[in-house]
């Protein structure tokens, strides 16, 4: 199909000068080593839909630590690791790639890690997620080997499971479910849905250990609308079964609106949602935070919940609610969008919270300060001051020879 051809020709890398597309160098280091070599999963995917990426998933038949060594060469790049899976992991400029040994797997239990044996790329492709992560593409001349239909269902927009037991088998797809529809706009097929009703009923989700369910909820923070796959997840009620509190759309809008524009890291970003669901300090500690700290949290919020109404108190000054908020961690802040005014939140942290005293400590030493506590207080009223619009830039020295008076440089 020309759809990909294209796409695929226009990933280039230079190389001592020289453009060459990737294709190529792909398919040069297996001819050497004699080895077939396919892109699979959801590099193939975003070429068929005309999506950029740099993620790339190579499967080879053989020697695939020969191979990602030669490819890492040929790339001026370098393997940066291997996984216990016998995968090689090389970042070269842009690309990050992975290269497998085409396998098949079988999992023991639900919920465990599976265990790896070689095998065709046949069964290689059958044991993934979803049809439309199914595909793989031969370098050489551009040929999509899709055996599972995963092309049809990407033009008709479907989500489909390989069998009912898909998401007992593996419960963490579910959250793969959730960013993959919100994504690409997909529509569950009847399997699907039947697979996803299966594991909520066989309460398979509680079996995931923290540190898998916390990759799975910062890969949904990383996607370009964390939202949309978080209602997801709670129109299914999969969150229902792992936390006892349900948001509406806005409160979870509003607050990672926040924690965008407060500059919140993603860990933080997962403290948050996990503040926001959890009802308890077990729950909080699903994704793998301490519990101690959801209670700290707690208390905090319940320190911010009880001054509601003095916030929105006009005849308490901006600074002494600003002084009053900024003590408080921004992940708590962001927690608090629904019941303090998210607009007045979005300004703390866009302009209040910025706001100097105008003069620094060195200037007031240089009018006559002495260091000392007297020197941190003049700061914050400067501070106060500006924040409360008494005094404007360059105004700073007359403020004070008027709030000191005579004492002024005493
Ligand atoms: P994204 O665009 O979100 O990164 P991706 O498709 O590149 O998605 P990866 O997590 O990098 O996803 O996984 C690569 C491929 O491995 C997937 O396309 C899928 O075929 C397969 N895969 C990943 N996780 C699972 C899983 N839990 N079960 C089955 N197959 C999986």
């Amino acid at each position: 199909s020309p759809i990909f051809e294209n796409h695929f020709e226009k990933m280039v890398v230079e190389i001592e000068g020289d453009l060459k597309t990737l294709a190529d160098i792909i398919n040069e280091t297996a001819t050497a080593l004699d080895i077939s070599v396919y892109l699979v999963g959801g590099v193939v995917r975003d070429l068929v839909i005309g999506q950029p990426c740099f993620d790339i998933d190579l499967v080879v038949t053989e020697k695939a630590e020969e191979f990602a060594k030669n490819l890492a060469r040929a790339l001026r790049g370098k393997i940066v690791k291997k996984s216990l899976f016998g995968t090689f992991k090389i970042e070269a400029g842009d690309y990050v790639f992975d290269v497998a040994q085409a396998r098949w797997e079988y999992y023991e239990a639900p919920a465990k890690l599976p265990k790896v044996a070689p095998g065709p790329l046949r069964q290689d492709l059958w044991r993934r997620d979803f049809t439309i992560n199914a595909l793989a593409l031969y370098p050489e001349n551009s040929l999509i080997i899709d055996l599972y239909g995963g092309l049809a269902d990407i033009f008709a927009r479907k989500l489909r499971v390989f069998h009912v037991l898909s998401f007992v088998e593996d419960p963490t797809r579910i959250f793969r479910a959730a960013r993959y529809t919100t994504r690409f706009n997909l529509e569950l097929t009847g399997t699907t849905i039947r697979a996803l009703e299966l594991a909520l009923k066989l309460e398979v989700l509680n079996l995931l250990t923290p540190a898998r369910l916390r990759n799975e909820f910062l890969r949904i923070l990383e996607e370009r609308d964390p939202v949309a796959p978080l209602l997801f997840l709670q129109k299914h009620k999969v969150l229902h079964q792992l936390f006892s509190l349900t948001l509406e759309e806005n409160e979870i809008k509003s607050s990672l609106y926040l924690a965008e524009k407060a500059g919140l890291d993603i860990r933080e970003k997962l403290e948050l949602l996990a503040l926001l669901y959890a009802g308890t300090p077990e729950e909080f500690a699903k994704l793998e935070l301490s519990p101690q700290k959801f209670e700290n949290y707690q208390k905090q919020l319940k320190i911010l919940a009880e001054k509601r109404s003095w916030f929105f108190d006009s005849r308490v000054s901006l600074s002494e609610k600003v002084f009053f908020l900024e003590k408080f961690p921004k992940v708590i802040l962001c927690a608090a969008a629904s019941f303090l005014e998210e607009d007045f939140l979005l300004r703390c942290f866009k302009n209040y919270f910025k706001v100097k005293p105008g003069l620094s400590g060195e200037d007031l030493k240089k009018l006559g300060f002495k260091s000392g506590p007297l020197l941190g207080e003049m700061l914050k009223r400067l501070r106060a001051a500006k924040l409360d619009g008494q005094i404007k830039d360059g105004e700073e020295e007359i403020f004070l020879k008027k709030e000191l008076g005579d004492g002024f440089s005493s």
